[in-house]
């Protein structure tokens, strides 16, 4: 890499050529930041002798994500985002990072690695800094093409993922960059990526499931194969769903009792008392079956191990079942997500806070019945307390995009506009709003279940306070919303297939009718 060491004083923050929006505003970063990036320079103090570190661009769970200036040998000034893992990261899980970005990356819409810096338990990942939009800032002022191109691109870097083994296993559009103006696109963080049985990245074939050491925030999830029911929140306590074992071949139909295709396990420490793992042992069988109740035999269980990384909202029907097989069809899945969250101007489209809540919230879209029918082919009994029917997808989509305006650039997170209201609806009512306006009626022959949303469903998005009564005119027609093709529907059904043996690939999806002519 032509890097030439500077002195962090060569470059000063206002000299870069920052192109980012938020650079372009000469934020001055607040201390916090600036102490952030003293702690980095501390740490790894080769940074110093190449980048000028101007900002913090990231931050999540396991890693910083830092703006670099570095002087290039031939005078130019470049960005570069600093990937700051945290410490207690497991070496073989950065190791299999790295590999996935220099074997996949660099192409095919895939972000590239330029450099790592190590010092001690410190890892550092330099990539070409690109620039992006947050979908959230953006989304209501998309036009279907934009949609159209932004789900190709994201299913050409799957593809190419995938013709690797690499299942990318948290596909979000926090993690697939997308530059408006240049239509650049690039698919970023394999900090959770896994290898399929073939994978042709080596550090892959390791079972990463285990080596992260600080668990997601994933706000209270509890042990599905406990059979407890989701604890009651104010929209879902009328449905519950729950995930009983059942026998890998067998149905719903054929349950017996959880206990009887469970062998004797030791009781967890956690939950699992003396006398219940007596009890199992005694051979007793369960006794909360279809009841609110969790009953000791139940709490004793060990729990199933199945890999479950990503972000709830955006995981398969079979990742949050805890099928022990998954595949790069759980990519598929969420980029189904993502085009159903684009379709519909709603993100995020499913906003759950644990695999229960997530799960009904798919079944309020593909149905119960289905769902369930789906769950059976990878040998996992889900129960719903009341059926959903399965919703008509351009209904659903065409009804949300309605029901509030997407006029141009005003679909932002609540902290926008109508704050309070929405802070204060948004986790307690629905916000789409079933009374509001309609959009132009396309509707299907066969209309499949209600033309509203579930009102438990927080397709809580880009909300900006009451529905908007004027959320037709601005732009709606000028951005093609009012011609969507069927095809749209079609390929977001197929993307959204809840069983993963059907559901269409990466490769079969970029020949769909939607993308001719691309
Ligand atoms: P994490 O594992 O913490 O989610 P990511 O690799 O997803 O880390 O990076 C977090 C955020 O940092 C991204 O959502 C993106 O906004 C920003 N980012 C990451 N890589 C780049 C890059 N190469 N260029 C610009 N921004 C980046
Ligand atoms: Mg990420
Ligand atoms: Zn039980």
């Amino acid at each position: 890499m032509a890097f030439s060491p500077v002195c962090s004083e060569d470059i000063s923050s206002e000299g870069c050529i920052l192109k980012s929006d938020t650079a372009k505003k000469k934020r001055k970063i607040s201390k916090d930041v600036e102490l952030d990036i003293e702690i980095l320079y501390k740490a790894v103090p080769q940074l110093a002798k190449v980048f000028r570190i101007t900002d913090k661009i990231g931050e999540g769970t396991f890693s910083s994500v830092y703006l670099g200036v570095a002087q290039m040998r031939d005078g130019r000034t470049e960005m570069f985002a600093l990937k700051h893992l945290i410490p207690t990261s497991h070496p073989t899980r950065i190791a299999a990072e790295l590999q996935c970005l220099t074997v996949a990356g660099g192409r095919e819409n895939v972000m590239g690695l330029t450099y790592c810096f190590r010092k001690e338990d410190h890892v550092v990942i330099v990539m070409p800094y690109m620039e992006h939009q947050a979908i959230v800032d953006i989304i209501g002022s998309l036009s279907f093409e934009e949609v159209r191109l932004y789900i190709y691109h994201l299913l050409k870097a799957l593809k190419h993922i995938h013709q690797f083994g690499i299942i990318h296993r948290d596909i979000k559009p926090n993690n697939f960059l997308y530059n408006r103006k240049q239509k650049k696109y690039a698919l970023v963080d394999f900090g959770l990526a896994q290898g399929t049985a073939d994978t042709q990245i080596e550090l892959l074939k390791v079972d990463l499931a285990g080596l992260r050491k600080v668990p997601r925030p994933v706000f209270g999830e509890r042990n599905l194969n406990s059979c407890t029911p989701a604890p009651p929140t104010c929209k879902q306590a009328a449905l519950k769903t729950e995930l009983v074992k059942a026998k890998k071949t067998e149905g719903t139909s054929s349950y017996k009792s959880p206990s009887a295709n469970q062998g004797l396990l030791p009781a967890r420490t956690a939950s699992g008392s003396q006398k219940a793992q007596r009890t199992i042992q005694q051979g007793l069988t369960c006794s909360c079956y279809l009841t609110d109740r969790v009953c000791n035999v139940c709490l004793a269980r060990k729990p199933q191990v199945a890999p479950r990384a990503g972000t709830p909202g955006f995981r398969a029907p079979e990742v949050l079942t805890k099928c022990p097989n998954q595949g790069p069809a759980i990519d598929v899945w969420s980029a189904g997500v993502v085009l159903l969250s684009l379709l519909s101007g709603r993100y995020p489209f499913f906003k759950a806070s644990d695999d229960l809540i997530a799960l009904t919230q798919i079944m309020t879209i593909r149905g119960s019945r289905e769902t369930i029918q789906a769950a059976k082919t990878f040998g996992k009994a889900v129960m719903c307390s009341r059926e959903l029917p399965r919703q008509d997808l351009r209904t659903l989509c065409e009804t949300l995009r309605g029901s509030t305006s997407s006029a141009d650039d005003d679909a932002r997170g609540p902290e926008a506009g109508t704050a309070t209201h929405e802070n204060t609806t948004q986790d307690d009512t629905p916000t789409h709003r079933p009374g509001g306006p309609k959009p132009k009626q396309r509707l299907r022959k066969h209309k499949e279940g209600s033309d509203t949303p579930p009102e438990h469903l927080d397709c809580s998005a880009s909300l900006k306070g009451p529905a908007n009564h004027s959320s037709l005119s601005d732009g709606y027609q000028e951005k093609g919303w009012d011609t969507v093709p069927d095809e749209a529907y079609d390929l977001l059904d197929q993307l959204l297939d809840l069983n993963p043996s059907t559901r269409i690939t990466a490769a079969e999806a970029l020949q769909h009718p939607l993308f001719k002519g691309l």
